[in-house]
């Protein structure tokens, strides 16, 4: 048994008065894709930006054995932690071309980032064909592309992707579901917030039901799946 690529353990989170994330446990394997599902407002978005350092939390996360309380945003993602927000945050009058080696910039082996870059047009072609287009100007699924882009440019060890198929056209949530089933036989981990159930359960090999802040449901894709609450709740509304 190797050690978890990254373990939270007892997180809580407070907007003011708010107690958004009570005590929120959970530990994540090297390679695998890691799901977490729940409705509106649960808290996944909130998990997430306490892990890459956005907000103030109590609690401890650990990444490869790190506490992340003790480094900075910065240095998370020079360690190979890469957070994929739900906005995107491209630089929308940047081409693509310039959003993809932005992501890059804390890389010196030049070499490597052009051998990503290949790897990223061959992954999806759509931005190979679109690389001087300014981004604020595709789609919204073309964007996503562009920002799961970014973030491999990166060269993410483990990638948080905070629901990557809101709003987009089934077509291209195949597309997106095609390049994480790729990226994942590379053996990338994913950290998967989606309130998406289906498309979660399609990919995680565990996952995590949040509501109001807690974890009510922990476990395998195959006890989520058989899961009668589950199903009823979550699974066939998209
Ligand atoms: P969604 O799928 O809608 O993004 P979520 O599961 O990601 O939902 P969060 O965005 O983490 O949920 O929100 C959890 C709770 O914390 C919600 O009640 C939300 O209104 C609240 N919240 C989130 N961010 C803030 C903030 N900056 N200030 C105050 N309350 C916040």
């Amino acid at each position: 048994m190797t050690d978890p690529i990254l373990e939270v353990e007892d997180l809580n989170v407070y907007y003011g008065k708010s107690h958004a994330l009570k005590g929120v446990s959970l530990s994540i394997d090297e390679g695998e894709i890691y799901g977490v599902i729940g409705p509106n407002g649960a808290g996944k978005t909130t998990m997430l930006n306490a892990i890459a350092g956005f907000v103030d939390y109590e609690g401890t996360i650990r990444y490869r054995g790190t506490d992340l309380a003790t480094v900075n945003p910065q240095q998370i993602v020079r360690d190979g932690l890469i957070y994929c927000t739900e906005d995107r945050d491209l630089f929308p009058f940047f081409s693509v071309h310039e959003n993809l080696l932005m992501g890059a910039q804390f890389r010196e082996d030049r070499d490597a980032v052009q051998d990503d870059l290949d790897m990223v047009y061959e992954l999806f072609p759509r931005l190979d064909e679109r690389r001087e287009q300014e981004a604020e100007t595709m789609s919204g699924g073309e964007q996503q592309m562009l920002a799961v882009g970014r973030a491999l440019m990166s060269d993410p060890d483990m990638l948080m992707l905070d629901e990557p198929t809101l709003g987009l056209a089934p077509v291209i949530i195949q597309d997106i579901s095609d390049a994480l089933e790729r990226l994942s036989e590379q053996g990338l981990t994913i950290l998967l917030a989606e309130q998406n159930s289906t498309f979660a359960l399609r990919h995680a090999e565990r996952l995590s039901l949040i509501e109001t802040g807690e974890i009510e449901l922990a476990g395998t894709y195959e006890e989520f799946h058989d899961n009668e609450y589950v199903r009823e709740a979550y699974v066939g509304v998209h």
